[in-house]
């Protein structure tokens, strides 16, 4: 038996019926782009995150983009945010002109350590984009205690945070702005590209309007040089259907979880995921850290491959070292929290509809390279 780490069309044969009439209605429709569905949606998506306004763009990155161009950001201001995360946040950054200034992770949670932002600050930095990694929100309230005292906007990198919370608001809705991604494998997923921007911020949603359809504030009257960024009607109705079901799924991930940090607690080698007191994780990954003094992640991997079970690394290389981002002027040993991360997480199988049985086999797994690990060594 293969154990995926996500498993899509498990979870489409559940609401088959539903997704099938959805996209259906739109293509007799002959409305492809925004219209009904996405306006509706996007009603939807404010009502739960609880912001007044949500503006559907083509995807997470062009949220983090458009994001920063309603917030003003310039060339040459800086944006902060870490070193350890998916590629599109600091893109974003660069896309507009800025200059992305990295401040290290806390390795207990893989969020920005909030206790090093204050030393990056300098006159230029204009924005911070705390990204809620895995799924787990950021420390939120020291955050925007920097944000007001330093006066700098806040854009949540929300894209694997759909429906966490902290201190009881969802995530998203405590800064400026929160980007959303509906990429597949988040968890809020499309069948296709698609993002959202929500934000109680009027003169932000206003803009992001503009932004994402060429300029336009009238039919063909153009503010500004904008993008080709809207949602397609067809995801729209997709999303609405999987978003009736999202509570239950991301409960059925935080049980998982929660079940696989049961069983993995004190595997000698292993590091589990902690959840912070102020947050409910939305849990989008499941990722533990391998001591590298103990075990060869590497080989653990290739092991679980081995029988069949699907693991991945987010992320193999921190942005401070790729290529792409080498103008920046960093150096490895920079962020010694990013480096050690890279070396040493491991994200495990999780989908809402992973068993309790599959959760075992992984956990047993794990154990039993261990023990045959530590015995060849001896
Ligand atoms: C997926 C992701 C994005 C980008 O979202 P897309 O919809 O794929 O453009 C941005 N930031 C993070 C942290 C992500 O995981």
């Amino acid at each position: 038996m293969n154990i995926p780490m996500t498993d899509l069309s498990l979870q489409y044969s559940q609401i088959k019926t539903e997704i099938n009439d959805a996209i259906l209605r739109v293509i007799e429709s002959g409305y492809y782009i925004m219209g009904d569905e996405v306006e509706e949606l996007e009603k939807e998506i404010a009502a739960f995150c609880n912001t007044k306004y949500a503006i559907s763009v083509a995807s997470g990155t062009d949220a983090l983009i458009l994001s920063l161009k309603a917030c003003g950001i310039q060339p040459g201001d800086e944006v902060i945010t870490t070193p350890f995360t998916f590629t599109a946040t600091v893109e974003a950054i660069s896309h507009c002109g800025a200059i992305p200034v990295f401040v290290d992770i806390d390795l207990r949670t893989f969020n920005i350590d909030v206790t090093q932002i204050e030393n990056e600050i300098t006159p230029h930095t204009k924005a911070i984009i705390p990204v809620h990694l895995f799924g787990q929100p950021a420390e939120m309230n020291t955050i925007m205690d920097i944000s007001r005292r330093f006066n700098i906007r806040v854009i949540e990198d929300c894209a694997q945070a759909f429906g966490a919370e902290y201190k009881g608001k969802k995530a998203g809705s405590i800064g400026d702005v929160g980007c959303l991604s509906f990429f597949p494998s988040k968890n809020l997923g499309a069948y296709g590209d698609g993002g959202m921007v929500v934000t109680n911020d009027l003169d932000v949603a206003e803009s992001i309007k503009i932004l994402r359809n060429h300029g336009t504030v009238s039919t063909y009257h153009h503010k500004i040089p904008g993008y080709n960024s809207r949602l397609d009607a067809v995801q729209a109705a997709i999303l609405r259907v999987k978003l009736k079901n999202i509570d239950r799924w991301i409960q059925a991930r935080r049980q998982a979880t929660s079940m696989y940090t049961k069983l993995l607690e004190g595997i000698e080698g292993i590091k589990t995921a902690k959840e912070d007191r102020n947050v409910v994780s939305a849990a989008n990954y499941y990722t533990i850290r391998t001591d590298s003094r103990i075990i060869n992640r590497e080989k653990l991997r290739e092991y679980l491959t081995s029988n069949q079970i699907d693991t991945a690394v987010y992320y193999p290389l921190s942005l401070h070292l790729q290529q792409a981002y080498q103008y920046l002027g960093y150096f490895s040993g920079d962020f010694p929290g990013s480096e050690i991360a890279q070396e040493q997480v491991l994200s495990l199988p999780l989908f809402p509809e992973i068993t309790r049985e599959q959760i075992i086999v992984v956990v047993n797994n794990i154990s039993e390279y261990l023990f045959s690990n530590k015995y060849s060594q001896v």
